[in-house]
């Protein structure tokens, strides 16, 4: 499958539009199941509100550089839970997270130590929907085994599963996460395998786990590729997601990527699934989920406060048109 080739040329001779047209996709509705929204903007929250994302997972990972002590994961977890999932329900979006120890920071063993001694104070608070996003970077001997004890977690907690796949030797690492998975006694339906690709897909779900793609740019997967995986291997047990971080990422790759779908043809159950339903349903294996919540958290109002602080900064007031070039 080819990977450069895009949507224009593929369909030289005739004027093809690849601009999202929010009225495409107006009615639909998404669900992110992997967005770092700690590293976006209000304006991102906007966007993707706008877009019809009425939900989302924000899963534990690294701030691009180390951390230097376990109070960085203590507070970073705490503002998952907390300040994070208030920022995102002032723009009608309502947030979970999963929380885990990622794999590059378990290879600081000492740190790694004390962090485990910390999960268990987190993954049972309300709105965590999993343990993740674990497995491994570079497939050391410190990851395997701290991702063996998260599982272990994972297991004793009855909560989800949400693997991170490494980029180099993704093949070899995700059968691998995925046998000290089964080792470990974890269901695959209860473990979501994330960042596929065409290699990966097959033996996935085969296996019986839950396969998601990331479409982030220039690396992991493009959209047009993603349409071509649905095409061949349906829907069931497949969901797409942003993976939207500090890096150059898009919020809006569920929308764009739904609106893509559409014009080539798959079936707005198939899109459905892909883009929202398959992900609450793996995810409300936790308990966590209602979908009413959802519906709840639409009637916002930007003033409120948490702990006293709200996101209007300084006086300022509820922001209503946000196309008027007047910024006032
Ligand atoms: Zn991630």
């Amino acid at each position: 499958m080819c990977c450069n080739e895009n949507f224009e040329e593929r369909n030289k001779g005739e004027k093809i539009n690849t601009v999202l047209d929010l009225s495409e996709i107006s009615g639909m509705k998404f669900f992110d199941p992997h967005v770092h929204m700690t590293s976006r903007t209000t304006d991102d929250y906007q966007a993707m509100a706008d877009a019809g994302i009425v939900a989302l997972i924000e899963p534990a990972f690294w701030l691009g550089q180390p951390r230097t002590g376990v109070d960085s994961f203590t507070d970073y977890y705490s503002s998952l839970i907390g300040w994070e999932r208030f920022r995102s329900s002032q723009f009608g979006i309502k947030h979970y997270c999963t929380i885990g120890l990622n794999s590059r920071e378990a290879n600081n063993e000492r740190l790694a130590e004390q962090v485990m001694e910390i999960l268990p104070q987190f993954i049972f608070k309300e709105g965590v929907v999993g343990v993740g996003e674990i497995g491994f970077d570079d497939q050391t001997a410190a990851e395997e085994k701290y991702y063996r004890l998260q599982l272990e977690l994972a297991k004793e907690a009855g909560l989800p599963v949400q693997i991170h796949t490494p980029h180099r030797d993704k093949k070899k690492g995700t059968q691998r996460s995925m046998d000290i998975a089964i080792e470990q006694g974890l269901d695959p339906y209860m473990v979501i395998v994330d960042h596929n690709n065409e290699e990966t897909v097959k033996e996935v779900l085969d296996r019986g786990f839950w396969a998601a793609f990331t479409i982030y740019p220039f690396t992991k997967m493009g959209n047009e590729r993603m349409v071509e995986v649905v095409k061949q291997y349906g829907s069931e047990r497949i969901m797409i997601n942003s993976a939207a971080d500090w890096g150059i990422s898009d919020p809006l790759a569920i929308p764009k990527t739904a609106a893509l779908m559409k014009r080539s043809g798959i079936s707005m159950a198939d899109i459905e699934l892909v883009t929202y339903r398959n992900a609450i349903t793996a995810f409300a294996q936790s308990g966590q989920i209602n979908e009413q919540d959802f519906v709840a958290v639409k009637n916002i109002d930007q003033s409120q406060k948490f702990a006293s602080n709200s996101i209007l900064r300084g006086g300022q007031q509820p922001r209503i048109d946000k196309n008027s070039i007047i910024i006032s």
